[in-house]
């Protein structure tokens, strides 16, 4: 025998010993029961559709053939790239159950907040690092009016099992509100947990939960910047409050710089950055070139001003980065623009040119991978502006490229990244500038 075939009739020889039940279920198919289930249902599954007891996700008390079960259903990879579900089948009786309701959360089988609430206490008093990330679904009261209470539940439990498949053995996660979860990891600073937490949003955007699409909003906070349990869960909780002031779906991290920041931005007292001088600068030339009036360009100054006020809210250690960058620490970055939208607090039409600066000509871009004329002018100079300044002053990966440079730079993005006359506009721009 190979080593995997020993596992494997080792994994099958201990699956026939559980006391518990446990079913495979995939494409609509009972592909595996234990003796313990075949036992309880009073007939061998495999081979037929799933029981009509079977929840369709999450955890529920049901009656197996007469008598009252707790069961669990996990999602589980099968081979050959489909997905389906592994079902664990409890008596309700059993004293492991009733201790396992006492501290877990009926619709979505992770812990319950008093639960939740002692782990995070006994966690934070070990003093070792430790992150805390609170997850609050967007939206979600439109979920139930649109679609329903039972879909809205189905919703949660399905939103539950994505946090807790991306979650590691160590963690804790528990469900701490209606639709509000939090995930406790143990090990890690906030700038893990950051990357987890971009993660799982990816995750919960990969595809619907029960037929609707969901967003979240996170705070994160770990124990370096909160030193207790309580501070931990207020501080996350106060990013979490940023996340969805700032547009909602997007994950932030708690510090007393950027806390102190943000204040200084709704107070007014935020100081102009000099990149965000120089682009409201060059995007008026732009406009003059492309024959604005007057009053549109001044409104262009005020969003070139503020085309990177987003980046506040983010860590200054991801942005002054010269190393590269991981796709969710990308992905935290990029929050900058629609994050930048909501806090620069300006009308409808100069907050889309600065949630729209990093959109691409040909696509690509984001935040909405709008193309072409469908970007709003006013952003598309912008991104001129941007890269022209960025391209002249450098970055920290990255050293300062001479006017010519920098001009045959823009020439090679026209058309892809910027519009297809960027060159011919830049040109005029400077000219009139100078
Ligand atoms: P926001 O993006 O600001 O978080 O908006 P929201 O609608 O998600 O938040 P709000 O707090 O206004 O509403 C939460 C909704 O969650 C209202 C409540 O009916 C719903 N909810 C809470 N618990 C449950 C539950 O167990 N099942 C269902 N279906 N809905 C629930
Ligand atoms: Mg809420
Ligand atoms: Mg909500």
């Amino acid at each position: 025998m190979t080593p995997s075939e020993l596992t494997h009739s080792a994994a099958t020889a201990a699956l026939e010993l559980l006391p518990d039940g446990v079913l495979v279920v995939c494409d609509g198919e009972v592909l595996l029961a234990n003796r313990a289930l075949c036992r309880m249902a009073g007939e061998d599954l495999v081979g037929h559709a799933p029981p009509a007891w079977l929840p369709a996700s999450g955890q529920a008390e049901v009656e197996v053939d007469g008598r009252p079960a707790f069961v669990t259903v996990a999602p589980c990879a099968i081979a050959g790239g489909r997905s389906g579900s592994v079902v664990t089948v409890r008596n309700a009786d059993a004293p492991s159950v009733l201790a396992h309701r006492a501290s877990h959360d009926g619709l979505t089988g992770v812990l319950n907040q008093r639960a939740f609430r002692e782990r995070l206490a006994v966690e934070a008093a070990r003093g070792e690092t430790l992150s805390l990330v609170v997850i609050d679904l967007d939206h979600f009261k439109a979920v139930n009016d649109v679609h329903g209470h039972p879909v809205g539940d189905r919703v949660l439990a399905e939103a539950a099992a994505r946090i807790a498949g991306a979650a590691r053995a160590v963690d804790v996660v528990g469900r701490i509100g209606g639709e509000e979860f939090a995930w406790l990891l143990p090990g890690d600073a906030a700038a893990a947990a950051l990357v987890a937490a971009q993660r799982l949003r990816a995750a919960l955007r990969s595809s619907p939960l029960a037929g609707v699409e969901v967003t979240a909003s996170m705070g994160v906070c770990d124990l370096r910047t909160a030193h207790d349990a309580d501070a931990l869960l207020r501080r996350a909780d106060e990013a979490l409050y940023w996340a969805k002031a700032f547009g909602r779906d997007c994950a932030l991290v708690w510090s007393a710089r950027t806390a102190a920041r943000i204040a200084s931005v709704r107070d007014g007292s935020a100081p102009d950055d000099a990149h965000g001088t120089r682009v409201a600068a060059l995007a008026v030339a732009l406009a003059e070139a492309r024959g604005w009036e007057a009053d549109a360009a001044a409104r262009l100054h005020h969003a070139g001003r503020l085309h990177d006020l987003g980046k506040l809210a983010l860590p200054d250690s991801l942005l002054e980065r010269a190393g590269a960058l991981s796709e969710p620490e990308l992905e935290h970055i990029r929050q900058h623009a629609r994050i930048g939208a909501e806090l620069a607090g300006l009308d409808e039409e100069p907050s889309s040119w600065i949630r729209h600066h990093h959109e691409r000509w040909d696509g690509v871009g984001y935040p909405a991978r709008l193309s072409g004329d469908g970007i709003p002018e006013g952003a598309q100079l912008l991104a001129i502006a941007d890269a022209w300044d960025t391209l002249v002053s450098g970055r920290p990966y990255r050293g300062p490229l001479s006017a010519d440079e920098a001009l045959a730079e823009i020439d090679c993005s026209a058309g892809t990244h910027l519009r297809p006359d960027a060159g011919a506009l830049l040109r005029a721009a400077l000219a009139w500038l100078s």
